[in-house]
């Protein structure tokens, strides 16, 4: 999965276009998919586009012992793996990447909308100490307005993190565009890239509140 420069934004925007991925996203935007089954589908395209998403990591030869003999085999290289759901509907899709990448470390982002400014505040904010020394996945189900997006990557850069990588399942062109407007280095990778923005911020044709449909709250 090639990460090529965004022709909507200034930075890199990856669509994985995957068959399985997105047969799983259309039966995740139908609106009679009931709550368990979204949720399994949602863990199932994160562990998908995490597989396409790590596809180009390093790797660095380890010597191993078969039972017949002394080989050569290959394993991850260098930066550790940290996984950082934006609080609440980026949780849906730790644990499929989780069960891909087992080491990897999760850190949660807290974020709501000031009602005054109408700008995302981070609340709860917690990550490994060691930031310099990671790469980091951000995860939200949705790239809306990028408020969110744009917030938890500024406290993840002031954290010290210097490898962002934003994972969603569906983007805005607008959402897009708002995150490389302010982190043009942070490469986005979606599963598609829908129309517009309703009047109320929703993804048309999206698929609803992810956090609603994860969590049965609707
Ligand atoms: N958040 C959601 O859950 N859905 C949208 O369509 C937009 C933001």
């Amino acid at each position: 999965m090639p990460t090529i420069p965004s022709p909507i934004s200034s930075g890199s925007l990856a669509i994985v276009t995957h068959p399985l991925v997105q047969h799983k996203l259309t039966l995740l935007r139908d609106r009679n998919t009931p709550k368990k089954v979204f949720k399994e589908l949602v863990e199932e395209i994160a562990m998908l586009m995490a597989y396409e998403a790590t596809a180009t990591i390093a790797l660095e030869p380890v010597s191993v012992e078969t039972p017949l003999e002394p080989t050569t085999g290959q394993r991850v290289a260098g930066k550790k793996l940290t996984l950082v759901p934006i609080l609440r509907a980026g949780l849906g899709m730790v644990e499929g990447i989780h069960r891909l990448v087992p080491s990897a470390r999760v850190g949660h982002i807290g974020l709501y909308r000031d009602h005054r400014t109408l700008e995302p505040v981070d609340y709860y904010f917690k990550v490994p100490a060691d930031a310099v020394e990671r790469d980091f996945l951000l995860l939200d189900p949705m790239l809306a307005t990028g408020g969110s997006a744009v917030a938890a990557i500024t406290a993840l850069k002031k954290a010290g993190a210097l490898r962002i990588r934003f994972l969603c399942l569906v983007a805005a062109p607008v959402g897009v565009v708002r995150v490389h407007g302010v982190h043009r280095d942070v490469p986005i990778i979606c599963a598609a890239l829908d129309r517009e923005l309703n009047p109320q911020g929703y993804i048309l044709p999206g698929l609803g509140d992810a956090g609603d449909r994860l969590f049965g709250t609707r």
